[in-house]
């Protein structure tokens, strides 16, 4: 049975997508146990150790591109593991994905447990403006100081 939502939904996915979320590593510098990718979750993942290529990021890249006709906003997200682990990799994805959108407004976004970040990094983001947004996953006893 096919209805017209399921076309709705096939047309939503052809050209209006406006967000996708790259998973770019396994890969994490802590071992949370209320990790979604611990053990205690079974519909999850394990941890692991995997790292997205480049090739697979263009590609997403790609294909957002191609899917996003009806928006004139749109948002890639780095998230893993702890994509702070590959911060030359979220570089060369957003230098990419500038290269790309250059039509349309493109918006960034990253969930972190911030505790590698340093000066050369928030530097870096920094100079995004609005346009890189963090999502901060802080627990425990954690210091950090960044001067902008
Ligand atoms: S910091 Fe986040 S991704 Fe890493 S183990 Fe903890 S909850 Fe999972």
């Amino acid at each position: 049975m096919v209805g017209p939502q399921v076309h709705s939904l096939q047309d939503m996915m052809n050209n209006d997508l406006k967000l996708m979320t790259l998973e770019i590593t396994e890969r994490c510098n802590f071992r949370c146990n209320y990790c979604i990718y611990s053990k205690d979750y079974k519909s999850f993942r394990e941890f692991g150790n995997k790292d997205m290529s480049f090739d697979v990021a263009k590609r997403a890249i790609d294909d957002l591109y191609k899917r996003s006709h009806n928006q004139e906003i749109v948002n890639i997200g780095f998230y893993g593991g702890e994509p702070l682990l590959r911060f030359s990799f979220i570089k060369d994805c957003i230098n990419y994905a500038k290269e790309i959108f250059d039509k349309k407004e493109l918006t960034f976004s990253m969930t972190s447990n911030m505790s590698l970040m340093t000066q050369e990094m928030a530097n870096y983001f920094a100079t995004l403006d609005n346009q890189f947004v963090i999502l901060a996953s802080i627990d425990g006893d954690l210091h950090i100081a960044f001067v902008y």
